[in-house]
Formats: C-alpha cells, structure tokens, sequence
C-alpha cells in the first residue's frame, strides 16, 4: 500500500520547505504541496515536524575482532537496531582480509555475514594492510562487486600498517579503478616514540592516553599523505580528524586544489581530554584520543566552511567490562558505541546552538556521504525516484540521554545525561516504519546492500 508523509518540513542539502512526500514499493514517486492519493494509503502525519533524509553512518565496527582478539558488542542485528533508532538508515561497515583472503572474497564474505542480521541498508569498505602488482586485478573486481572504497588504511599500528611503497602503488591503481582509499591518520613513529617516553617514565595508566597519541602524529599523518596525494595526483579521504590543526592541513591542501576529503565524530566536536582524568576514562578511550577543549570549536568551523564533509561515529562498541578490563592506556580497547546519538547531538549542538544551518546538517549525514561513497541519489537525499529512507524529527522533543534507554549492546553512552532537543520519532527504511517513539519495528536480516558506484570528490 502507498504511504502518505502529511504535513512536514522536508529538508534538502540547499533548503526546506513544507511539502507532501508519497512512497510506493519503497520508492518516494511524489513530493508536493498537497497530495491526495487516489487509491488506499497509509499516513503519517508530520505535522510540525521535520522530515530528514536517512542518516548515513559510513565509519562502523560491527562484530569488528581487534587486535586482541575482543569482538566488538554490537553485531549486526543490534548495531543496526541502535543505529535505526537514532535515524540512521544506512552504515559503512569494513571487510578485514585474513591471510591468503583476495580483497574480492573478504567483501563478500563479509557481505553474507552482514545479511544475516542487519536491520538497516549497508554497504562496505575494504581493509588493506598489504598491497603488491600482483593484487591489481582484485582493485577491478571490487568495484565490479558494488565497492567503490578502501578502508581504514593505517598508517600507525604495527600490524595493520601498509608499507609506504605498498601504499603508493594501491592510491594510483585504486584511483584508476574508480575507487577512493579512507585513511586512519597517525603517524606510527611518533606513536612509539610517545609510548617509550611514557612507559620508562612508569606513567602508563589511562589518563596519559592522550599524550601517547598526540595530535602532533595525527598531523604528520595527514600532511604526509597529502603530500603523496599530491604527488600522485590522487584523491584521498581522512577518517575521524581529531584536531584542529589536522583539519588546518586539509583546508590548506583544499585550497591548493588537492582532492583531500575528510570526516569526524560528535565526540571530537563535544568532548574533551578531560575525560581521561575523570573516573570511567577508560570508557572514553579512542583512536585518536580526545583532545583539549580548543580543537572542538576549531572543528565545528571546519564542518561549516566545507573543510570537512562528513560527520560519522566509528562506531566501536565495547562493554564496559571489555573497556574495563585493564587500566592502562596502552592496552584498554580503543573504540566507542555512537550511531544512536549522532543526529540528535549534531541537530542541538550544531543547528541549535547556531554552529551549522540545517541543510549543512543534511548534507553532513545524509547528501555528502552518499555522494562521495557512490550511493547517492539512490541514498542521502529526499526525491523522486530514490529510496524511502526518512526520519520523521521533531525539533523540540526534548530528551536526556541515558544508556538505560540506548539500543547498543556497548551498555555505555559518552553522552550520559546529556539533553538534547530534538529527536527523531520515525524512522523508515525503503517506505517501511522500522523505528517509532523507542520501539524497534523493522526486522533482523532486512537490510540490503547497496552497490556503490564511483563516488563524487567534494
Ligand atoms: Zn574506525
């Protein structure tokens, strides 16, 4: 049956206005004014509240295995449960090669993985930690596969580290194949370095976790990159900028003409390094760490000029009792729980308190995202033709943030207690209802992977 969308304020990437929205088989086929469907239909009166175009998560970890072998909370079923409930109606999620494994085969075996339980719309990133001219064929067979980009490729952390000329060789054939590398930025030297001078100082306890990974090796990441972006005239796309100053570079390199894109989280915009001396710091621990209160303004000012594209979680849950299993930095398992939250953080700390105006809004969660990741206009925007995925928000819903009543296994939020006005009541995946006012109403294993098709460089 057709379903009617009644009475909102639809919101686009350049403005909004009050329109009508009619859905059929999952597909939006009419938007305006007034609609008065002929034959029989649902309705769902919007009445004073605003209609967004599904939030798009493109950096999560679920049922991710770190390096000590910890498996990461949420699976799929319940990360993407937690992620409907805060509007998100598509993630990005990572397929991790094993040894021996082509590129071709970890994505879809990751795939079918996925399949099984997510609620929600997917598609994936490729991790590459090793890269020779015998696997160039595999980069062709990717974007053959629906996977137009690669992810996240470190440039610290001993064992996922990709060699300099491994790295070289992937940015030029990756380019070639219509296909964009993410990069985790920090530079693995500086990261050791910092580590020695803590340890031999005996000062390994989780309050130095910000020192051990200073903003200074995110920094040289990020200008070394650009710099071999440069060189190679490819385009690049840096995950989860921590800094001020990395956001800087990119806006240097933008300015130059690079192709540099790049993302951050809420809680590189919210919080600050202060975390980390205050009793359940170890929940906070994350790569990059949080960093001094500075950094978040200067954040919110990259969001707004365009420096930065993308907002994302890197959603990385773990329990408490897995965060809590140790008290030193240089071993509590880096990663936090965050879908949930993100679109209604961003709406009050960022349309609310004047930082971001509300089409930016959508283009940061939805439009952007979808653009530079290949899946737009099918994703990330509300018009004819693409998929019915929408968050009915209402703008003055006021609402406390607790874990109690967050969906992710993590059992932890980093926003506890925070207030936020403006929340979602709605949220619909292809035109069906799967969240509404707290109660998970779609269905485990509903959720599609969308083939992704070159992306755009903004
Ligand atoms: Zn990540």
């Amino acid at each position: 049956m057709d379903l009617l969308i009644r009475g909102g304020t639809v919101v686009g990437e350049e403005k909004q206005r009050r329109a009508d929205i009619l859905v059929r088989e999952g597909k939006i086929v009419e938007i305006s004014e007034t609609i008065v469907p002929p034959g029989g239909h649902d309705v769902v009166d919007a009445t004073g509240m605003l209609v967004l175009p599904g939030v798009i998560d493109v950096h999560t970890h679920y049922g991710m295995v770190g390096a000590r072998g910890v498996r990461t909370a949420d699976d799929f079923y319940q990360g993407s449960v937690s992620a409907a409930a805060g509007g998100v109606t598509t993630v990005i999620d990572y397929a991790d090669p094993m040894t021996g494994e082509s590129l071709p085969e970890a994505a879809l075996k990751r795939r079918l993985e996925a399949e099984e339980g997510i609620a929600i719309d997917f598609s994936l990133h490729v991790v590459v930690s090793k890269f020779g001219q015998q696997d160039v064929p595999e980069l062709a067979a990717l974007a053959e596969q629906g996977i137009t980009s690669l992810g996240e490729i470190f440039t610290s952390h001993p064992s996922l580290k990709i060699d300099t000329e491994d790295l070289r060789l992937l940015l030029v054939k990756a380019r070639d194949a219509g296909i964009l590398a993410t990069m985790h930025a920090e530079d693995d030297l500086l990261i050791q370095e910092a580590g020695r001078v803590l340890r031999q100082a005996g000062q390994d306890d989780k309050q130095y976790h910000g020192i051990s990974r200073p903003i200074e090796a995110e920094v040289t990441a990020i200008k070394g990159l650009i710099e071999m972006a440069a060189e190679l005239e490819c385009p690049l796309y840096i995950v989860h900028v921590s800094s001020g100053e990395g956001a800087k570079a990119i806006a240097d390199a933008r300015r130059a003409g690079l192709l540099i894109m790049g993302e951050t989280c809420p809680h590189y915009l919210l919080l600050n390094e202060g975390r980390y001396r205050e009793t359940g710091a170890a929940l906070y621990i994350m790569n990059p760490p949080l960093r001094e209160a500075a950094n978040n303004d200067a954040l919110w000012a990259a969001l707004a000029d365009g420096t930065l594209q993308v907002v994302t979680t890197d959603h990385c849950s773990y329990t408490r009792q897995q965060k809590e299993a140790s008290s030193l930095c240089f071993e509590i398992m880096p990663g936090v729980p965050g879908s949930e939250t993100l679109l209604p953080l961003l709406y009050t700390e960022g349309v609310g308190k004047g930082r971001i105006e509300l089409p930016r809004l959508v283009q940061l969660l939805s439009s952007n995202p979808a653009r530079i990741f290949g899946i737009y206009p099918q994703k990330g925007t509300i018009a004819v033709g693409s998929d019915a995925d929408m968050v009915i928000f209402d703008p003055v819903k006021e609402v406390t943030i607790t874990a109690l009543e967050q969906h992710s296994a993590a059992g932890y939020t980093l926003f506890e207690g925070w207030k936020v006005k403006g929340y979602p009541r709605l949220t619909l995946l292809r035109g069906q209802v799967i969240f509404r006012d707290g109660q998970f109403c779609g269905e485990r294993g509903a959720g599609r992977f969308i083939p992704a098709h070159k992306g755009q460089i903004l």
